[in-house]
């Protein structure tokens, strides 16, 4: 799960790492409220969207006076913000981070990632931070310093002192810095987290501050902390993805024309490069899990019902845990309570499969049905070509 800038920030002043002073601000009374409670100018104004480059987006303003700061807080609000990072369709802004504009001498990178390579989380940095350090990491690699952190001791003090005294020069700033390190270390393990970055944090007259702060976090853990969890801003994430994280279905959004609903992520992945191989190209990826309910089938049909890009829908069910005569339910419901317009194949085999052929069978759904994945593959194909002809 991905939070906002000014969220992460709020949990990096939990944790004793040093931000710039500033508010998130929804509107431009909040804004120029919050413009006044800071009380100097320049200020700068931070779109809040789940994606970065904002700076090459536009959208991070610096502004030196309050005529500059309204007709940027209009502009930006309620805008769409494109970045490199977005893609095409954008992210919409609804909130702004106000905050006071620091005096930036040097510009570094700070990140934390599991790493499962290496089985653990590792700690980067690069004394060349800031908008670039994608082209820093591809074009000088050895300008990013990486410490593996062994999980059974955690990260020891000497390897935190070890990347600050390597990216400073001032002692003084080293030491801030190594326990700075420390600190972010102790939120990414206490908060469950899968990546933490702040690029940049930077180097100021009055030490080191993380400027960006950018915190992901492992769904799976999210139980245990309901104060992230109610962080979620639904506005920021696919509409689909949001409706399938509602009824627990691992469900994520490609852009081909074969909607896919499988279970099992080893099988549903298969189907994917199955579908690929045929010619075609996957809408999602929908895993509807061995536990999946009467409901959970239904609402998967649903989500893939209402995705416009869908031409054509494959079923692909092995039936262990998740019974074929449970499945045929779902679907039989579905059809009873939305038009399913896309043709359909089904592959069922396995538990109960002729309990849940019976029902299809007498549920008045219009279907094909298909015996194994490459018979599957090329009557989705087929179908394609005879809509599109
Ligand atoms: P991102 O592009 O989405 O990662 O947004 P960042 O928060 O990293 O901001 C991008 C760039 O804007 C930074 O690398 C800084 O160069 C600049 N910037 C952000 N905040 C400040 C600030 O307080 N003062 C100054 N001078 N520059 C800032
Ligand atoms: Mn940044």
């Amino acid at each position: 799960m991905k939070i906002h800038e000014y969220q992460a920030k709020e949990l990096f002043r939990r944790y004793n790492i040093p931000t710039p002073q500033g508010k998130v601000a929804r509107g431009l009374d909040e804004a120029l409220k919050v413009a006044e409670e800071i009380g100097i100018f320049p200020l700068v104004l931070k779109a809040q969207i789940h994606a970065g480059g904002r700076g090459q987006g536009g959208g991070i303003r610096i502004v030196k006076d309050i005529d500059e700061l309204k007709t940027c807080v209009t502009a930006m609000l309620g805008s769409n913000l494109i970045t490199p990072q977005t893609g095409p369709e954008g992210r919409p802004v609804h909130a702004i981070l106000v905050e006071e504009a620091l005096k930036i001498q040097r510009e570094i990178y700070l990140g934390m990632v599991i790493d499962r390579s290496q089985e653990c989380i590792t700690l980067m940095a690069s004394s060349e931070g800031g908008m670039d350090i994608e082209r820093v990491a591809a074009e000088s690699p050895e300008k990013v310093i990486s410490e593996r952190i062994d999980p059974g001791v955690g990260l020891r003090p000497f390897q935190a002192n070890r990347v600050a005294f390597s990216l400073v020069n001032s002692p003084m700033v080293a030491r801030q810095i190594s326990a700075l390190i420390l600190n972010l270390y102790r939120l990414f393990n206490e908060l469950d987290c899968s990546l933490a970055e702040i690029n940049p944090l930077a180097i100021t007259e009055q030490g080191a501050f993380a400027l960006d702060a950018k915190l992901n976090f492992d769904d799976n853990a999210l139980f245990r902390h309901p104060d992230i969890a109610a962080m979620w801003d639904t506005a920021q994430e696919s509409p689909l993805e949001v409706e399938a994280s509602r009824y627990r279905l691992n469900y994520i959004k490609l852009h081909g024309e074969v909607g896919c609903l499988v279970n099992g992520a080893g099988l549903a992945m298969a189907i994917l490069d199955l579908i690929k191989m045929a010619g075609a190209n996957p809408a999602n990826f929908l895993d509807v899990g061995g536990g999946a309910t009467v409901e959970m089938i239904k609402q998967g049909m649903r989500i893939l019902c209402s995705d416009p890009e869908v031409k054509v829908i494959l079923i692909y069910i092995f039936g262990g845990i998740l019974r074929c005569d449970t499945l045929a339910e779902g679907l039989a419901q579905a059809a009873k309570e939305f038009p399913i317009t896309s043709p359909l194949v089904i592959r069922l085999e396995g538990t109960n499969v002729e309990q849940g052929r019976a029902i299809l069978a007498n549920s008045g759904l219009c279907y094909i049905e298909a015996k194994g994945m490459t018979d599957a593959a090329a009557k989705v194909v087929e179908l394609l070509h005879n809509i599109s002809s």
